[in-house]
């Protein structure tokens, strides 16, 4: 099949066989021409163009993603010198149709949607069709606003992450400890006060566990906060830095690099305090089933009865003076004595400088 011009732009999907077709690239002003496929050049065909090559398989767990900032900008580089550019893969149906739709993104954000552009490839190439895996890089590219820099993204970190441990399990490992993305070692995205300020502590000896922030919704659960007070038997957290020791009980073999080479798959998560060490909750990194019904992957649960929540309270002094604390049903409602806050500014500083 010939290639296609996405409507509207310079820019032309084909596959392999298009690269045969002299004539009609030359009909189309190609200069720029972007493979995404494994191919080892051996002959002259790109001779004549500039040209750029991205190494990946079509299969859904090809990290595609980490190539649409510099595929992007070769294409750009390609419409601003006034050139077509060719954007191949094997059958121009899967990884190219998906880095046009990236290079569609990123031009018009509020434009397009991954589902959009994808549509208006299809209007002139109907066989388009990125694969699952791809579509979900592009959502996640999307989420992300179509920077110009991925890796170096919080979103893309976690998502990595989430690939890695995926991975592991499916060899029926842990995964290692420095894929793991502590989320408390993480630069600090925009913060949402109120979720900072419910606590998790250990009931027996109230060592600060975990705010809502690092909270990983789950079911019907909307946001952290209802994570943290839901009626579910454990509150499931992101890995934390204090829970190391229970993640990886061996430590790191800084000599060898092999972190964890038996590090448990499962296992029991402990308080971090020292001298109390009680049994807090568990880990399962294949994922565990929630007292909901709802399979949590990976898993790292705090079990509701081993640990108390604390949320500010709001003592109302007047009309409109102080916004709304979270209410929490009476069987939930803090007892210890330090965890009733007034005002936003003081949620603020009793925050400060934990975790
Ligand atoms: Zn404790
Ligand atoms: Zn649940």
């Amino acid at each position: 099949m010939a290639m296609n011009k996405v409507p509207g732009h310079n820019i032309y999907i084909g596959g392999i066989f298009s690269l045969k077709n002299k004539a009609a690239l030359r009909r189309a002003n190609v200069t720029h021409v972007l493979s995404v496929l494994r191919l080892q050049p051996t002959d002259d065909t790109f001779l004549h163009y500039q040209h750029h090559h991205i190494d990946v398989d079509d299969v859904e767990d090809e990290n595609l993603l980490e190539h649409f900032p510099s595929a992007i900008e070769f294409i750009q580089s390609g419409l601003e010198t006034g050139g077509g550019v060719l954007v191949h893969c094997a059958m121009g149906k899967s990884r190219s149709a998906t880095i046009c739709i990236a290079y569609l993104l990123h031009r018009q954000r509020s434009v397009f949607t991954p589902q959009s552009a994808l549509a208006l490839l299809r209007e002139s190439r109907p066989l388009c069709e990125p694969n699952s895996g791809f579509m979900a890089q592009l959502e996640l590219y999307h989420q992300m606003g179509c920077p110009k820099e991925v890796v170096s993204h919080p979103s893309y970190s976690r998502w990595l992450y989430r690939r890695e441990v995926e991975e592991s399990v499916a060899c029926g490992r842990a995964p290692e400890m420095k894929s793991i993305l502590f989320e408390d070692e993480q630069p600090r995205q925009r913060t949402d006060a109120t979720s900072e300020s419910v606590e998790v502590k250990c009931r027996k000896c109230r060592r600060k566990l975990a705010n809502a922030r690092f909270a990983v919704p789950h079911g019907a659960q909307q946001d952290v906060k209802a994570a943290v007070i839901s009626e579910c038997a454990h509150i499931f957290l992101n890995p934390l830095t204090w829970m190391r020791p229970s993640l990886f009980p061996n430590g790191p073999d800084t000599l060898t690099g092999l972190a964890s080479e038996d590090a448990p798959l499962s296992g029991r998560l402990t308080c971090p305090n020292p001298s109390c060490g009680s049994n807090i909750g568990k880990f399962a990194w294949q994922g565990m089933q929630c007292s909901c019904g709802e399979w949590v992957t990976p898993a790292i649960g705090l079990a509701r009865a081993r640990i108390d929540i604390s949320a500010p309270v709001t003592i109302r002094r007047g009309p409109g003076n102080l916004p709304p604390g979270i209410r929490l049903p009476p069987n939930m409602r803090p007892s210890g004595v330090d965890t009733t806050t007034v005002g936003p500014r003081s949620e603020r500083d009793s925050t400060k400088g934990s975790l």
